[in-house]
């Protein structure tokens, strides 16, 4: 077993960072940290955090979880409004809580209440892109604020499309003596319906990680991942002594006998207990963002894309 690291695309500028973070001997649990932590602070990476997509009112509401795959205590929040790292409440709602998940108002009371930085995360740049959103889209609504007080479930249809700005930071990582964690942060479907929830909050869905088995994380469409409890999946998958591939294969067959519903890509990120890792997509359109990936005996780490089955 090595140290590894094993992310999404959107981690590309904070991979370096988390390999020295590893290296230097830090936990699992804060390379997932401080590894998400940066991306939510970079306003290129136009899924996650500050500079995210908004809802169709406007909100940047925001999703983050994380899980210690020794103990499986999980901390996870959901459409959490005004906080810029929604990785680091999570990841105290594992620690300071009896629960797991919070969402909403609550989980905005908690980050208030344990002095969590406060950020507007709506950039400029994603405001623009929102106000032409409702402007090309919605015939007949000249200003945002015209939303507030309609029926909004016809207008969540347009969104609905894998050209849509979707993704979310996934990062699992190893200390290479048995220990494994996992965290998932983005700003989810851009336009979705308020309080829409995807899978990155929910344990099984987006992120699961046992220190027995593996790990997998799952970025797209969350629609699906929820319905089939993918990144559980793969884990007990592995744990019935399926390779990390054909886990992998296992949980990818299950999203693709949906029926109806919103069905879209998900590119499937696992890794098992000695140090092998595997990502695959069920679409082409999953493949276009590459991964990134480390390993104890790797110089850099790598990009490459995902398997299409
Ligand atoms: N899986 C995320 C969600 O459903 C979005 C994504 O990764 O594209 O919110």
């Amino acid at each position: 077993m090595t140290k590894l690291i094993l992310a999404n695309n959107q981690a590309h500028n904070a991979i370096s960072g988390a390999v020295q973070l590893l290296s230097s001997g830090r936990s699992c649990l804060d390379v997932v940290e401080e590894g998400i932590k940066h991306v939510e602070n970079d306003p290129e990476i136009i899924t996650v955090g500050y500079g995210g997509a908004p809802n169709l009112l406007g909100q940047m509401e925001l999703d983050a979880s994380i899980m210690d795959g020794s103990t499986r205590q999980t901390g996870a929040v959901g459409a959490l409004i005004g906080f810029a790292h929604p990785i680091s409440v999570a990841r105290r709602v594992m620690h300071d809580l009896p629960h797991e998940l919070l969402v909403g108002e609550g989980a905005a009371r908690f980050a208030d209440e344990i002095g969590a930085e406060k950020r507007d995360m709506l950039s400029p740049k994603a405001k623009q892109s929102y106000v032409k959103w409702i402007a090309e889209n919605f015939e007949g609504i000249n200003a945002a604020e015209e939303l507030q007080d309609k029926k909004l479930a016809e207008y969540t249809w347009p969104s609905a499309r894998a050209d849509i700005a979707k993704g979310t930071t996934t990062f699992l990582v190893c200390d290479g003596k048995g220990m494994l964690a996992a965290g998932a942060s983005t700003s989810g479907w851009a336009y979705c319906y308020p309080g829409r929830l995807g899978d990155s909050p929910i344990i099984g869905a987006g992120v699961y990680v046992d220190n027995r088995y593996g790990g997998a994380t799952c970025t797209h469409t969350g629609e699906m991942t929820i319905r089939c409890s993918t990144a559980r999946s793969v884990v007990l998958y592995m744990k019935k002594g399926a390779t990390v591939q054909e886990a992998s294969h296992e949980a990818l067959q299950d999203l693709k006998d949906l029926k109806l519903g919103y069905i879209g890509p998900v590119v499937i990120h696992a890794i098992d207990t000695n140090s092998n890792h595997y990502v695959c997509t069920n679409q082409s359109e999953g493949a276009k963002e590459p991964y990134c990936f480390w390993k104890e005996d790797m110089a850099e780490p790598v990009r490459t894309s995902p398997v299409v089955i």
